[in-house]
């Protein structure tokens, strides 16, 4: 019997067949730290308008993907689909930004080819434009993985300290 640490309902099960919890990536501070970041570089939008609100709870920033479904969806939503069997996965609202730049370098390669043959040039530019954003990216994700980490491990720490100090207390 495995009791879930989120709402305290028993399930009988072994723990691979238990379903995945999704609520655990919703705390993770990723969009915090993104949309925190995104203030910095742009500060003439209050809000960012590449970021997606869930049509159900306009209030709530789109998370989610359903492959099923082919929709996107925020934390309140996920259960449903979850519930379904369906392949969920995490996607950042920087996708859609990386959609639009990727779609405007596509217009960009069509205008040069047809002008001129298109050059290496060019290609190389692009590529490295992608390139870059992409290990920004990657860069902000290991960074915030990397906080969690260290809370964990304070946290791991403090409650090591107060088993210990609870043994000692009961030992006297
Ligand atoms: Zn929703
Ligand atoms: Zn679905």
């Amino acid at each position: 019997m495995i009791k879930c640490p989120y709402d305290k309902i028993a399930h009988h099960n072994i723990p691979e067949n238990l379903p995945v919890n999704y609520q655990v990536l919703t705390a993770l501070p990723m969009g915090v730290s993104s949309a925190a970041a995104a203030d910095v570089s742009d500060p003439n939008s209050a809000q960012n308008p590449s970021i997606k609100y869930c049509d159900i709870h306009p209030s709530k920033k789109v998370k989610f993907y359903c492959k099923n479904d082919r929709s996107m969806f925020c934390s309140k939503c996920i259960l449903k689909h979850t519930e379904m069997k369906h392949d969920v996965i995490q996607i950042s609202p920087k996708i859609e930004e990386m959609k639009k730049m990727i779609e405007q370098m596509v217009v960009e390669v069509d205008n040069h080819d047809q002008s001129i043959s298109v050059n290496e040039e060019l290609y190389n530019k692009l590529e490295m434009k992608v390139r870059k954003k992409f290990n920004e990216e990657v860069d902000k994700l290991e960074k915030s993985f990397r906080r969690v980490m260290d809370q964990l491990e304070i946290q791991h720490q403090n409650l090591f300290q107060m088993m210990k100090e609870q043994i000692d207390k009961e030992i006297k």
